[in-house]
């Protein structure tokens, strides 16, 4: 095989932003994929050059224009800015391949801009994808392993791509770690609930914090697993092995059923500085939260008591909601997470709207054949810019106001002042403060506001909002334009649609019921 000349680009941001909790965050939420495929490439002897774009550094300083091949791994949101990417490379020669969620979610409407695109992708694969590159237009190739890989390259190995990643990192600087894929559980909107649990090695995992007890003083590990300590034992006798306490900070994402008070006191004990429980709804979930038969204001009483029950052993905790699912209906749910949020002081809220990514989960088979499924702009779909299902029990006007609501109590300038005085350590206040004050909490709140304002003076989004027109509104192209700035003229026509039942189009005999 010919050495390559090959690009990874990880698209963390999908525009330039001066946002403070964006500037201080953005290159920890980095990907683990696009480096380990970086590492593949080079273990297949070709020459690699990477980059994660966190929307402020120019594309062109990080990356040679004449490569052979261009990996971009985005999610949704980022999927217009890939596009582009794509179509600048693709110009100069280059053959393209897109990975990372948005591949998964939305393969038919990809194939339309890249060479490839791949879902699962093992090292077998990408091998393939290495051996082929050629080009393959107008529709690329979608391709995927049978599942994920059976294990990862690991820090060691991955470090040339972390190192400059979490440099751009100006104070907080956290290290991705995997120890697991896939989720036992079955949330229905949950793209991991199809996909098979499966442990990575534990030797591999010692060996990787070895690593960076070697590297770094104190280091801060962020946990990439979907739902960490489902084999909870076993894992923190991996770490305890190798890690002397004290030594390394840990956050994970991990489900309330797994957060009992003997887990949590081992969970201190190893350096746990921050957890992100999903509770998602207080009329469902039920498994995950350990709530038993509890709902509404019996499943706030509880989960705000254990919620409280972390915060005493863990310093940072972010509890995370869907608002807006089939589920809920009238004001209930939302002054439910008010109570919440009065008797859980020192959690941050972090809110999700209900949002349907292709063929991420399997309720979306569902959810279009109700034609429920609005075309929003992909760039647009990040859970909070957009809620692209229709609501069930909702109309938008609705929704939109209690959203704001809730935002607002959330917060306000008393519930911040709460869960400042709630918190411990200078960390853990500084960054909850400066997400309530940028993006996540002001910012949303203007962004919300603005949209109920619209739904209000402005037909096409009240039509595009409802079903009779597919025809994106000037508003949100726009938006796209600015955002991608000069990439803008390489997004080919027709680019800001997509067909939001593809998924259900690709099942053999089915067919949407028009809105
Ligand atoms: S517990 Fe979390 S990771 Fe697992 S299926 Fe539910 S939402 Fe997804």
């Amino acid at each position: 095989m010919r050495r390559l000349r090959v690009g990874v680009v990880d698209l963390v941001g999908n525009r330039p932003t001066s946002d403070p909790w964006n500037r201080v965050m953005k290159p920890n939420f980095a990907s683990i994929m696009p480096q380990v495929v970086a590492v593949w490439c080079e273990q297949m002897g070709h020459e690699v050059a990477f980059t994660c774009q966190t929307g402020v550094e120019p594309l062109e300083r990080e990356l040679p224009a004449d490569l052979d091949l261009l990996f971009i791994s985005a999610f949704t949101n980022a999927a217009q800015r890939a596009v582009a990417i794509s179509g600048q490379y693709r110009a100069a020669g280059t053959v393209t391949a897109l990975g990372g969620p948005h591949a998964r979610c939305y393969p038919q409407d990809a194939a339309r801009y890249f060479d490839y695109v791949l879902g699962f992708t093992d090292k077998a694969l990408l091998a393939e994808v290495l051996g082929d590159c050629a080009p393959h237009r107008p529709l690329g190739l979608m391709l995927s392993a049978k599942k994920q890989p059976p294990q990862l390259p690991g820090v060691r190995e991955r470090w040339k791509f972390i190192e400059p990643t979490i440099a751009k990192a100006p104070a907080v600087k956290i290290v991705p770690m995997i120890g697991s894929l896939g989720c036992p559980y079955t949330c229905s909107f949950c793209i991991d609930s199809s996909v098979d649990y499966q442990p990575l090695a534990q030797d591999q995992i010692q060996e990787d914090l070895r690593f960076l007890l070697g590297k770094m003083k104190r280091p801060r590990v962020g946990w990439h697993d979907p739902n960490f300590g489902i084999r909870f034992d076993e894992t923190m006798d991996a770490i305890e092995e190798v890690v002397p306490p004290g030594s390394i900070d840990f956050a994970a994402e991990s489900s309330l059923s797994i957060l009992s008070e003997p887990h949590l006191v081992r969970l201190q004990r190893n350096g746990f500085k921050a957890i992100l429980p999903g509770i998602e709804s207080w009329y469902g979930m039920a498994g995950k939260s350990k709530t038993g038969a509890a709902v509404g204001r019996a499943k706030v009483d509880k989960v705000a008591d254990h919620v409280n029950q972390i915060l005493r052993y863990i310093p940072y905790v972010q509890t995370n909601f869907v608002l807006g699912l089939d589920s809920d209906e009238g004001e209930e749910p939302f002054e439910l997470t008010k109570l919440f949020v009065d008797k859980t002081p020192g959690a941050f809220p972090a809110y999700s709207l209900f949002s349907a990514f292709g063929q991420a989960a399997p309720l979306n088979l569902e959810l279009q054949r109700e034609a429920r499924v609005l075309p929003f702009p992909f760039h647009f779909l990040d859970n909070n810019h957009a809620m692209n299902v229709r609501p069930k029990n909702y109309s938008w006007s609705r929704i939109y106001d209690h959203v704001i609501d809730l935002r607002r109590y959330s917060f306000s300038a008393r519930a911040i002042a709460r869960r400042f005085a709630a918190n411990d350590g200078f960390l853990t206040r500084s960054l909850n403060f400066v997400r309530a004050v940028s993006t996540e909490g002001f910012g949303r709140i203007r962004h919300d506001t603005k949209i109920r304002g619209l739904l209000e003076s402005d037909v096409s989004m009240r039509r595009f909002f409802e079903g009779e027109t597919p025809a994106v509104p000037a508003f949100y192209a726009d938006w796209v334009r600015r955002d991608l700035g000069p990439l803008w003229e390489w997004l080919p026509a027709g680019a800001l649609d997509h067909d939001p039942n593809a998924y259900l189009r690709s099942q053999p005999g089915a067919e949407a019921r028009t809105a």
